[in-house]
């Protein structure tokens, strides 16, 4: 018999998911993939446009393109989701699964923040980081703002990357001197569970004279005035604004009744969520572990597997062990590795690698080495 795996977003955690189980169970599933949009573009990857290194087209990877015969890719829009049938609708139909896995990730609502979207430049959206490009490349020096405006958030180094990499790009075009940056975080250290890194970053921003602002968040902006009103009700005047915007669960998940909180609870050790042969990876979770793909990828290998050998008829066995490992960029081609370890009941660790331009290419190796397991294709 065929076990019919639906799996909702190709994501990060929807493409390990799905490559996966089609890999390991050949004719015994029928593995189908659903998402909205063109194409799969990772978080780095925005960073990277942002700052000029690599073109739009260059980053998207499109669903189109995806070379995986045992996976059947459909581009739509879910509109409904119910757990207890296993029953999903979307904008190309409706589907039944026998098995069924939520890896829609975290929307982002930039609207949420009052003046954001007339008077800053969210850069966590695909749309916004390749806007923001442009608005980097006319930016002629002056008061640069990067500014976390709610919790939780994706990736957590990344502002403080962007920060840095403001540094490194006022620098090489000669604007630094008549500049100022900020970053606004809500969080105490900018790694908080490895204090190796969050020192190398802290010693990187007193260098280079980034004034680093933790545990604050931006509550509004007057786009009038220039100014963005912190949560404690303070100001800070920008020219430039780089907003993280608010995170919230998809709409179509939380009408779905699989949310507690905001975000969809699942057992940290197997993925499960309350509702049978339901599991739920990544960012729509509130597993315990930070908002990134590195999580979304670990959690969904750990799926994958029970769910394979919930199809082989075995006993699963694999259970998650919170384990990631971030590249963090410090600007001038130097990346630092960072790994760390969230256990439920534990207080988390990480530790450090670099900074170095060695790590640097092993970050490159890190995005080819997914696009060719998941696409059946190089990353050109
Ligand atoms: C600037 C930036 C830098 C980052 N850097 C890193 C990094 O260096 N390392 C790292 O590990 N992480 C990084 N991240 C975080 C990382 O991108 C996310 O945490 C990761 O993509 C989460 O994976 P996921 O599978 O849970 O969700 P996603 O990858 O967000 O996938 C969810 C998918 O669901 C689809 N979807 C949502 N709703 C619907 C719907 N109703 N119908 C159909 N499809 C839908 C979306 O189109 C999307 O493709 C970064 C993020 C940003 C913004």
């Amino acid at each position: 018999m065929v076990t019919r795996v639906v799996v909702l977003g190709a994501g990060f955690g929807g493409l390990e998911l799905a490559t996966e189980v089609s890999a390991r169970c050949g004719d015994d599933a029928q593995v189908t993939l659903i998402d909205r949009a063109e194409g799969f573009v990772f978080g780095f990857s925005k960073l990277d446009v942002m700052f000029g290194r690599r073109r739009p087209e260059q980053v998207l990877h499109r669903y189109a393109d995806m070379v995986n015969p045992g996976v059947r890719f459909v581009g739509a829009t879910i509109t409904g989701i119910d757990p207890t049938t296993r029953h999903v609708e979307t904008t190309a139909g409706g589907f039944d699964a026998d098995i069924l896995v939520v890896a829609l990730g975290a929307d982002l609502h930039p609207e949420a923040t009052p003046g954001l979207v007339e008077g800053g430049t969210e850069f966590y959206t695909v749309a916004g980081a390749f806007r923001a490009r442009e608005v980097l490349r006319e930016f002629a020096g002056g008061k640069v703002v990067v500014a976390v405006t709610s919790t939780p958030f994706k990736c957590p180094p990344a502002p403080s990357e962007t920060a840095l990499l403001v540094h490194e790009m006022l620098e090489a075009r000669g604007l630094r001197g008549r500049s100022e940056i900020a970053l606004v975080m809500p969080l105490g250290k900018p790694i908080p569970p490895s204090p190796k890194a969050s020192d190398a970053v802290l010693a990187a921003f007193a260098e280079r004279g980034i004034d680093w602002l933790p545990e604050r968040l931006v509550r509004e902006l007057d786009p009038a005035r220039k100014i963005a009103v912190l949560a404690d009700g303070s100001e800070l005047s920008y020219d430039l604004f780089l907003g993280v915007p608010v995170h919230r669960v998809p709409q179509v998940v939380a009408d779905s009744g699989l949310t507690v909180d905001g975000w969809v609870p699942v057992d940290p050790l197997t993925l499960e969520t309350t509702f049978p042969r339901v599991y739920a990876v990544g960012d729509v979770t509130s597993v315990g572990t930070p908002k990134a793909g590195v999580f979304a990828e670990g959690q969904a290998a750990v799926a994958a597997a029970r769910i394979i050998a919930d199809i082989k008829g075995q006993i699963p066995t694999a259970v998650y062990d919170g384990h990631g490992i971030c590249y963090l960029e410090f600007g001038h081609d130097q990346v630092a590795k960072v790994g760390v370890t969230f256990l439920a009941g534990q207080p988390p660790v990480g530790d450090l690698e670099g900074p170095s331009t060695a790590l640097a290419a092993d970050k490159t190796a890190f995005g080819a080495d997914r696009i060719r397991r998941w696409f059946g294709r190089e990353w050109s």
